[in-house]
C-alpha cells in the first residue's frame, strides 16, 4: 500500500486541487479528512473548469472512490448543490464513486446563521469568515451538539435528537443575537429532505479504508487550506477551525492505523491570502494589482480578491516543517514571467532585529518583510514540460526556494491545465 497526502503549506489556495487531479490516477481512493464547503479547489480538465468545495478532486477519474471522512464539516446544502452541478456538466457522482462517513458530523442551517451573526457583531474586528458555518460547526462538534450522518438512518431517534439540539440552539439565537428562532417543523423538513438525498452515500468508510489497507490498495489524502490556517499551528485566531495538517489524517480520515508514505506540500511561487490576519510580505497598490491580475487571484468560493505578495520563505519553511512534507509541488511559476526582478521575503524584521524563524502569531503584526531580488526570466514558461527546457533564471529561482525551505521541489506547475507541469 502506498499512501500520499497532498497538503497546503501556506494560507490555502496553493493549487492543491490541481495537484490532486494530476496525481490521483495512481490511487484507489481520494479522501478529504477535514474542513468543509468553504474550500475552493480548482480543477481544469477536458470537461472544463471546476471549483470543488467538499467533493474530493478524484471525482473526475473513473474507478476512484472518493470519501468524505469523519473529520469534515458535512454541509448537506453545499454538498448537494455540488453533486447536482457536477452531474449537470456530465460528471458521474453516485454511491459508487462518492461515500460519506457515517461518523461525519452534520452542519445545520444555524451554523451558517451564527457565523454571519458573529461576523456582523465583530464589525471591524471580524475574522474574515467565508460564512459557511465552519467555526460554529466545529465548536458544536467539540461540545457534542450536532449529529453524526449515520443517525439520519434511525428516524425515531433522529427526531428526538434534532429537537433537543434545536431547543438549545434557539436559546442562543434569541438570547445572544436577538435573532429569530428556527421552527422545529421547518427543521424536520430540512433534515428529511437531505436524508433522502444523501442516504445512498452514507456508509462505514472507516471499514472500507481498513479493507483497502488490508488488500494493499492505495489512498490519496486531500487537505483543505494550508499550514498557516491550522487551528493549533497556524496564525490563531485567523485560522480555520479544523486541523489542516497531515498529522490529522489518522483522526479525520477514519483510518487510524494509516501510514503516509509521501506528503506533498503545495506551495505557490508567490504568496496569497484570503481573509483577515497578518500577512507579512503583503503588497499593496499597483504592484499588488498587477500580480493579482497575472495570477487571477480571486477566491474560488467567494470571488473575493486575494491579498498577494512575494513568496514568504519564513512562513513557507515553517509550513513545510509542521506538515512534515517529504517534497514540494511548486505551482504558478508561469505567473511570475512578467517580472524583471523576482522578490523573495527571506527574513522578517521584528523590533529592529532580523529573524528567520516564524514567530508567535501575535508578533506577526509587528514584523516587516526583508526582501531580496532574483533575476527574472521574462519569457513564457507555460508550455515547458521538462526541467532542462526551463530558462536558467527560472531554475535558479526554484533552486533558491528549495534550498531556503529545506525540502526537495519535485513538481513544478506552469499552468492550470492537467499536463502543464514539470516533474523533476
Ligand atoms: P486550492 O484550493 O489549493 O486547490 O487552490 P485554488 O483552486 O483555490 O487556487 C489555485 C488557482 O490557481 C486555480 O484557479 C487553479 O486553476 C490555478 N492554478 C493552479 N496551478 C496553476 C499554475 O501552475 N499556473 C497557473 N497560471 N494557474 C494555476
Amino acid at each position: 500500500m502506498k499512501n500520499c497526502a497532498i497538503v497546503g503549506i501556506n494560507w490555502g489556495d496553493e493549487g492543491k486541487g490541481r495537484i490532486v487531479d494530476l496525481l490521483c490516477k495512481n490511487y484507489d481512493f481520494v479522501v478529504r479528512y477535514q474542513g468543509g464547503g468553504n474550500a475552493g479547489h480548482t480543477v481544469v480538465n477536458e470537461l472544463g473548469k471546476f471549483a470543488l468545495h467538499l467533493i474530493p478532486s478524484g471525482i473526475f477519474h473513473k474507478g476512484i472512490v472518493n470519501i468524505l471522512g469523519n473529520g469534515v464539516a458535512l454541509d448537506p446544502e453545499s454538498l448537494w448543490e455540488e453533486i447536482i452541478s457536477l452531474r449537470n456538466r456530465g460528471v458521474t457522482v453516485d454511491e459508487n464513486n462518492l461515500k460519506i462517513s457515517d461518523r461525519a458530523s452534520l452542519l445545520f442551517p444555524w451554523h451558517k446563521m451564527l457565523d454571519a451573526l458573529e461576523e456582523e457583531r465583530l464589525k471591524d474586528k471580524k475574522y474574515g469568515s467565508t460564512k459557511q458555518g465552519i467555526a460554529p460547526f466545529y465548536s458544536d462538534k467539540y461540545q457534542k451538539k450536532t449529529i453524526l450522518l449515520g443517525e439520519l438512518i434511525y428516524s425515531k431517534h433522529l427526531k428526538e435528537h434534532v429537537k433537543d439540539l434545536l431547543e438549545w440552539k434557539n436559546l442562543i439565537l434569541r438570547g445572544v443575537y436577538n435573532a429569530d428562532p428556527i421552527e422545529l417543523e421547518e427543521l424536520y423538513k430540512w433534515v428529511e429532505d437531505y436524508t433522502e438525498k444523501l442516504r445512498p452515500f452514507i456508509c462505514d468508510t472507516g471499514k472500507l479504508l481498513k479493507e483497502a489497507e488490508n488488500t494493499g490498495k492505495s489512498v490519496l489524502f486531500e487537505a483543505q487550506l494550508g499550514s498557516l490556517r491550522d487551528l493549533d499551528y497556524g496564525i490563531y485566531p485567523y485560522t480555520t477551525s479544523s486541523n489542516t495538517l497531515a498529522s490529522y489524517i489518522p483522526l479525520g480520515s477514519g483510518l487510524a492505523s494509516v501510514n503516509i508514505d509521501e506528503t506533498i506540500g503545495v506551495v505557490k511561487a508567490y504568496s496569497t491570502c484570503v481573509g483577515e490576519g497578518p500577512f507579512v510580505s503583503e503588497w499593496f497598490g499597483e504592484e499588488a494589482d498587477k500580480l493579482r491580475e497575472a495570477g487571477a487571484e480571486y477566491g474560488a468560493k467567494t470571488g473575493r480578491p486575494r491579498r498577494v505578495g512575494p513568496i514568504d520563505i519564513v512562513a513557507t519553511r515553517y509550513g513545510v516543517e509542521v506538515q512534515n512534507a517529504t517534497c514540494v509541488a511548486l505551482t504558478k511559476l508561469d505567473v511570475l514571467s512578467y517580472m524583471d526582478k523576482i522578490p523573495v521575503c527571506v527574513k522578517y524584521e521584528l523590533n529592529g532585529k532580523q529573524i528567520d524563524e516564524f514567530p508567535f502569531p501575535f508578533l506577526l503584526e509587528d514584523c516587516k518583510p526583508v526582501i531580496e531580488y532574483l533575476d527574472g526570466w521574462k519569457q513564457d514558461v507555460s508550455n515547458v514540460k521538462t526541467w532542462d527546457e526551463l530558462p536558467t533564471n527560472a531554475k535558479k529561482y526554484v533552486e533558491y526556494i528549495e534550498k531556503s525551505i529545506g525540502c526537495p521541489i519535485k513538481y513544478i506547475s506552469v499552468g492550470p491545465e492537467r499536463d502543464s507541469y514539470i516533474k523533476r
